[in-house]
């Protein structure tokens, strides 16, 4: 069988981890034909737009994504595409495993959890205004629709995926209208799951019990800021952004990430770790049934660090973005 499916390399290191996933998938066996499409700051400046339509039809044809990052300006210019690509696509269920990694130093061993963030609302709705000079209002938005669907997709995920305890993420004494919503949804859908341990924590407590312990947690259940930032903290768990992948799921199309941005300080040096977005391609195998070919793919992942000859300068090496691919590619064993 063979496929075709999106691949948008993104800016910054976009490019240079792009390649180095589609080169080790292409050593999987797995048959993909590659429509690349661009979009990102690098786009706005040479098309005017940085999320043309060609881009939207292309997912929405080929179902399927692989994305490099793409910045966004901070505190002006155009709105991310990467919130842009999520809601415009109903990308809800945003995924993002955190495993600890053999060979990798990092401060904690045994980190298994995995991040469930919804990726369609909250406080990135993009409703800002300002009501008199001095004074902005950014509006937070949480319906009922959007919070069941993402906890319905959890408990779904912990079910296939012999997960045994979820935990809501929010912060209710404060936000009691809007997280208060958040948390009654998940509690509904909860009920329905009777063999999965359900419980909750407030944000900045399960921020302090993690940097604790990781390995005490399961799944954490998010809004979307929250899951936004308590992912990057996970990232910090396994390595680093270089080790965190990530997918962008909904009911018609899906995009494969890593967590990382554009990186525009390592941009072109050749110095990028490939390996959060060669792990996202293995999240997309796996969504596409090719569940064989992940596991080569982990597994060569696995090897090359344990081995630890060849890794970027984030984990201590010194070799490049592309020898890593190669490495990687090297090692994924024959189907
Ligand atoms: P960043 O993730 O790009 O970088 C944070 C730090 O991590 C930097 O020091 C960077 O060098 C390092 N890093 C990131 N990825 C790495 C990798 N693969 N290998 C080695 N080191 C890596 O975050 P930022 O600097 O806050 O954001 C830069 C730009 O990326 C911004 O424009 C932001 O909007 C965008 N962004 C895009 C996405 C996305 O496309 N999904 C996600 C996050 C940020």
């Amino acid at each position: 069988m063979s496929y075709t499916f999106t691949l948008i390399p993104g800016d910054g290191i976009g490019p240079e981890v792009a390649g180095a996933a589609v080169r080790v998938l292409q050593a999987t066996g797995v048959e993909i034909e590659w429509e690349v499409q661009h979009a990102g700051a690098e786009t706005l400046g040479l098309e005017g737009n940085a999320l043309p339509d060609k881009v939207l039809d292309a997912i929405r044809r080929t179902k399927v994504a692989l994305k490099g990052p793409a910045g966004t300006p901070i505190g002006t210019g155009h709105r991310s595409i990467n919130v842009e690509l999520r809601k415009r696509l109903d990308l809800y269920a945003n995924l993002r495993p955190v495993a600890t990694l053999p060979g990798v130093k990092s401060r904690y061993d045994g980190v298994d959890l995995v991040v469930v963030r919804e990726n369609t609302e909250d406080l990135y709705s993009g409703l800002e205004h300002v009501v008199v000079p001095g004074v902005v209002e950014s509006i937070k938005v949480i319906t009922e629709k959007a919070s069941t669907r993402i906890a319905r997709y959890a408990f779904e995920y912990a079910r296939t995926h012999g997960r045994k305890r979820i935990t809501s993420v929010h912060k209710a004494n404060i936000m009691k209208l809007s997280d208060g919503l958040f948390l009654d949804c998940c509690r509904k859908v909860a009920t329905g799951f009777p063999e999965i341990t359900y419980d909750e924590l407030i944000v900045d407590n399960c921020c302090m019990q993690l940097v604790l312990d990781p390995t005490r947690f399961d799944m954490l259940l998010l809004e979307n800021l929250y899951g936004d930032i308590v992912s990057d903290l996970c990232a910090g768990f396994i390595g680093g952004l270089g080790m965190a992948p990530g997918a962008n799921i909904g009911e018609e199309a899906a995009i494969f990430e890593a967590v990382h941005g554009s990186a525009p300080d390592i941009a072109g040096k050749n110095l990028a770790n490939p390996i959060a977005l060669i792990l996202s391609a293995t999240l997309l195998l796996d969504h596409i049934g090719e569940h064989q070919a992940a596991d080569r793919v982990r597994a060569a992942v696995n090897a090359v660090l344990r081995e630890g000859k060849k890794l970027t300068r984030d984990l201590g090496g010194t070799a490049g973005t592309t020898e890593v691919a190669e490495a990687i590619a090297a090692a994924v064993q024959p189907a």
